[in-house]
């Protein structure tokens, strides 16, 4: 897609720290890390989110975040490593093109803000109703 930022990334049009590359994936550094060793992966073909996304690229695309995250554990010893896939713009979603994020939180670093919220009891009535609805609205 022409004005995607990650298009013109997997194009060469925009330079990256490249940390993995196959048919289907590119892996590269943020330019904004949350923490050292912060990753992105990204299907070479443009989809926006998880909903546009295709099967096979999902896969690719998770398949190859094992392959990092085995290499960021062997290089950076992290305590812990988030990885965390936005959708949509009111989830914060930035740029457009599907990526998931591999966040490392390193030895005496602090705790990570994409992981860091605090658990509250939900209502179990309203719960079971929103599962409902929601297992009701699948598509097999
Ligand atoms: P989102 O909020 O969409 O999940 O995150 C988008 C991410 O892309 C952000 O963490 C941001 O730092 C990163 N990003 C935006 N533009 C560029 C860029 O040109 N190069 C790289 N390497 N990362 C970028
Ligand atoms: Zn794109």
């Amino acid at each position: 897609m022409e004005d995607c930022i990650f298009c013109k990334i997997v194009k060469g049009e925009i330079p990256c720290f490249k940390v993995y590359e196959d048919e289907r994936v590119l892996a590269f550094e943020d330019i904004n890390p949350i923490s050292k060793g912060h990753t992105l992966l990204i299907p070479k073909a443009h989809a926006a989110n998880l909903q546009e996304i295709s099967d096979d690229d999902l896969a690719a695309v998770h398949l190859a975040s094992k392959k990092v995250i085995r290499a960021i554990q062997e290089v950076l010893h992290p305590t812990g490593v988030a990885a965390l896939q936005l959708n949509g713009k009111g989830a914060n979603q930035v740029v457009m093109h599907y990526h998931l994020h591999l966040v490392p939180r390193l030895p005496g670093g602090p705790p990570l803000p994409v992981s860091a919220w605090e658990l509250q009891p939900g209502d179990m009535e309203t719960i079971k109703r929103t599962a409902e609805k929601i297992s009701g609205a699948m598509v097999k």
